[in-house]
């Protein structure tokens, strides 16, 4: 899929597909004004009989309108200039595509996507992600990708930065949507490393017998019970001058989770492979801001382990002596993801960073607290949590903070170790695991951030096929692209 800016008279020149994007202002849109005289006024017709709309998402096909040589006019309704969410630039683009996705088209031309520098790369961004799916293994696609998408009026420099952003996105999403028989520790290490060539990032890959030398006792307590050997990998980044402490980014990469002996129940398992959705986002941010050379130090750390049963597994009751030293009770072996992440912290303090960012699909509770569109933001610094929050404000991506209370960290006091892995009870458990999370970041300013409900779609939207969504990969590609 080559995304291209279109400079020439889209009005004259044949395409597959026109998509024009209609706002509650369309009527004073030069180029909704000309591709509706040129249609005769059929434009103004559609919107007046309420069979086209600017609502959010409606989307209209019109099969050879007169007037504009396109095969298929596709009009896609954005919302009100003034009050829609901003989401809806990146959606937009997406349920357009996605709706014409359903077979192979050459030519999509888009037009009616201006914005801010943000909302463009949105826009571009949501159109490759739009028809792109989760059919990785089926004969017979579900969705095509254009061959050529052009953007009228966008200047080429956006329309590649919004490119680089999508493939990212899409790159996560892959990485997520393959099955947990091929997306295991080892094989997300060789993705990893094929999707940063030629980026300038370093990498490092700790196997097993590292993970033992530097004393990562939890996260090698969740590797126990598979056959599958666990990794740590770390990426770097150097876009600005070495001195400058970098930001940390460390990612959850449990490529299955059974639950271990706290096993879960079958509907819970089954989609169990985007227990790595933290690690992928990892991986997608820093590709896209290598790429697009982005002016920070970055440093990524993913926890890479497969969470079974088996004759070695880890036990409810094992002491498992994390990297910092810190000592942990198991109490529920399905709390795996921040035993991971606790050495991944560790790991990433070495690097002396000025903040530190975690991406985790880490609890149920998170989802149950804030719903499946928003990611759960839990800080032992509010500054850095503004940041994120308001960056992501911009991009039109949900997240909501929680509260940190100290009392919280009661709750995982360890009878005979320094913690425990799990909370007292139900209540609260999205804040008590990242209260645990804070027992190894020291000092440094750290966000917390849950994505276990936005990460991974159970059913279709209109702007994403079901799976894996890539959530908050631009957030954070924007912010670092910030000065
Ligand atoms: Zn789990």
């Amino acid at each position: 899929m080559q995304c291209d800016s279109y400079q020439g008279d889209w009005l004259k020149a044949p395409s597959d597909v026109l998509v024009i994007g209609l706002r509650d202002d369309w009527q004073t849109s030069a180029e909704i004004q000309s591709a509706n005289e040129a249609t005769g006024g059929m434009i103004a017709r559609l919107i007046e009989n309420e069979e086209a709309s600017f609502k959010p998402l409606k989307v209209t096909q019109i099969l050879q309108p007169q007037g504009i040589p396109t095969k298929l006019l596709v009009l896609i309704g954005l919302g009100s200039r003034d009050t829609s969410p901003t989401s809806i630039f990146y959606r937009g683009t997406a349920a357009a595509l996605k709706s014409i996705s359903v077979k192979q088209r050459s030519l999509v031309r888009m037009v009616g996507f201006h914005g801010s520098a943000i909302q463009i790369r949105a826009s571009v961004a949501g159109a490759m992600a739009g028809c792109v799916g989760q059919d990785l293994f089926k004969k017979e696609k579900s969705q095509f990708q254009p061959d050529v998408i052009q953007w009228v009026g966008i200047d080429a420099q956006s329309v590649a930065m919004g490119t680089q952003i999508g493939q990212a996105i899409n790159q996560t999403r892959r990485l997520v949507n393959l099955p947990p028989n091929y997306m295991y520790p080892e094989t997300l290490v060789t993705e990893t490393i094929a999707g940063l060539q030629g980026t300038g990032v370093e990498v490092e890959v700790w196997d097993k017998a590292r993970l033992e030398k530097e004393r990562c006792g939890a996260l090698l307590g969740v590797a126990l019970g598979s056959s599958k050997e666990p990794r740590l990998v770390i990426m770097k980044y150097l876009g600005a001058d070495p001195n400058i402490p970098p930001t940390a980014l460390v990612g959850k990469g449990v490529t299955f989770d059974s639950g271990g002996y706290s096993i879960k129940p079958t509907d819970g398992m089954l989609t169990m492979k985007c227990d790595m959705a933290g690690a992928a986002t990892v991986v997608g941010i820093m590709t896209a801001a290598a790429k697009l050379r982005v002016k920070k130090n970055l440093v990524g750390v993913i926890g890479l382990v497969e969470n079974l049963i088996s004759g070695d597994a880890m036990k409810l009751g094992d002491v498992l002596t994390a990297r910092n030293g810190k000592t942990i009770e198991i109490h529920n072996t399905d709390a795996e993801g921040r035993l991971v992440l606790a050495d991944c912290l560790d790991v990433a303090l070495q690097s002396k960073p000025d903040r530190i960012v975690d991406f985790a699909t880490l609890t149920g509770a998170c989802v149950v607290g804030l719903g499946i569109e928003i990611s759960g933001l839990m800080s032992n610094n509010d500054v850095w949590q503004s940041e994120i929050k308001q960056c992501a404000d911009e991009c039109g991506e949900y997240t909501w903070p929680l509260p940190m209370h100290s009392f919280f960290s009661e709750l995982i006091a360890g009878k005979v170790a320094d913690i425990k892995n799990v909370g007292e009870g139900r209540y609260g458990g999205a804040i008590t695991a990242a209260k645990f999370l804070e027992e190894f970041v020291q000092q440094c300013p750290w966000t917390h951030i849950d994505i276990a409900g936005p990460a991974f779609l159970d059913s279709a939207k209109p702007w994403c096929d079901a799976g894996a969504t890539g959530t908050l990969v631009r957030t954070f590609v924007e912010l670092f692209l910030k000065d």
